[in-house]
């Protein structure tokens, strides 16, 4: 255990805990003792190393961006994880999950999604793997998102409606809980970022803490040295985030920088910048930092970007930002898109919105001519353009 991995009670210094309902805990109990253990056997670890190489398409590149490079007068790496099967960062989390049910002896899936891109992570490794998938999504996403409704139903998901509450993603977090409830026995929930009740933040951070595996060993064969002096990354929940960072905790000389939404402005009240707004509170299971009101009702977030639109961050995050080992800013709904536009411009890769937060970063970084920069780059942009698009006709 180190500062900041998670200790024995599921605690990144004051954040995190299993806050559950009783009727959940004999599901949570089970994971806890065993994930460990499934994770390090060697049949789990091969095959998990074998899809992500030979079904995911690892590892992605570590590329040199020498035209965003020059306008920034800095060296900046970009991490591709747009060049996932899938088009994200998610199915790192997913595929290791997937691999822990079957060995649970689990059936059948569980998911939540907000933007749909868990959902169809969810989905691919579910028909991958011939298991039953559910998916719950809120009302107003699916109608929102309709082409990875229809993405998760071509993989043979059943994608469910949440009804209740603002029908976005915290309702159907709220709902896939309560089916696995239901379902103690033959189900697994798959969360999607690096929150929920312990050891999902921890289990999640480590499926996709590959991430920064291959950034170490990638920065070593490309310039000598294993580690960057920056490290950049969007933070939604922070399951990429997570994945950025993780193998550089430790090295305090490498700069972590987490990029949250700010949405209009962090003071216009359509925000998502969690560490800018939040309170410590307790949501989807554990305790971190909430946007919520004075009585602690949850405040519904904004972002242009939908997987950045969530109201709190998971508990290693909060974590990271009361030790002041990440330094958290907040990038506009403006700022991000035009990133998009000029990374599109000047490399020719159109990111996901979420992750143009991330570059927008690179504004306010002042980083030397000699330093390394590294970029999460979390997903790819073509599930925007219609955003993009009338972005450019305002
Ligand atoms: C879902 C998503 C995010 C936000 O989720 P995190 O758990 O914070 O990583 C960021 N980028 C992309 C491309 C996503 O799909």
């Amino acid at each position: 255990m180190t500062k900041y991995t998670v200790d024995d009670r599921g605690y990144y210094g004051n954040f995190g805990g299993a806050f559950i309902p009783e009727m959940l805990y004999p599901n949570v109990e089970e994971l806890r003792q065993n994930y460990l253990s499934i994770m390090s056997e060697p049949g789990f670890q091969a095959e998990f190393q074998r899809l992500l190489r030979d079904y995911v398409g690892r590892p992605t590149p570590l590329f040199l961006a020498e035209r965003l490079s020059e306008k920034y007068q800095t060296q900046v790496y970009l991490k591709r994880e747009d060049l996932n099967h899938t088009g994200a960062h998610k199915v790192n989390n997913t595929l290791g999950q997937i691999l822990l049910a079957e060995r649970l002896g689990k059936r059948k899936i569980v998911a939540e999604t907000g933007a749909g891109q868990h959902g169809v992570a969810t989905a691919t490794m579910c028909a991958l793997k011939g298991l039953e998938c559910i998916v719950y999504m809120g009302e107003v996403d699916i109608e929102r998102q309709a082409p990875n409704v229809a993405r998760m139903k071509m993989l043979g998901a059943e994608v469910r409606a949440a009804k209740s509450g603002s029908r976005t993603l915290k309702d159907a977090t709220n709902e896939a809980m309560r089916h696995w409830i239901n379902n103690p026995v033959d189900t697994h929930y798959i969360i999607g970022s690096v929150v929920g009740p312990h050891p999902y933040p921890d289990m999640v951070a480590r499926f996709q803490s590959v991430i920064s595996g291959e950034i170490r060993r990638q920065l070593a064969e490309q310039t000598g040295s294993e580690t960057p002096d920056y490290v950049i990354a969007c933070v939604g929940g922070g399951s990429n985030a997570a994945g950025v960072f993780y193998h550089f905790l430790e090295d305090e000389q490498v700069k972590i920088i987490a990029a949250e939404a700010a949405g209009l402005g962090v003071q216009s009240g359509k925000s998502a910048a969690t560490t800018f707004l939040g309170k410590p509170g307790i949501l989807h299971g554990s305790k971190s930092l909430l946007m919520q009101t004075a009585d602690g009702q949850v405040v519904e977030p904004h972002s242009v970007s939908a997987g950045l639109d969530y109201p709190g961050i998971g508990p290693l995050h909060a974590h990271l930002w009361e030790t002041g080992r990440a330094k958290f800013m907040a990038i506009t709904d403006e700022e991000a898109m035009q990133a998009g536009f000029a990374l599109a411009r000047l490399e020719g890769i159109i990111p996901a919105i979420e992750s143009s937060h991330a570059l927008a970063a690179l504004e306010y970084l002042q980083a030397g001519p000699s330093e390394k920069v590294v970029i999460g780059l979390s997903g790819r942009g073509d599930k925007d353009l219609a955003t993009y698009m009338k972005w450019m006709e305002i």
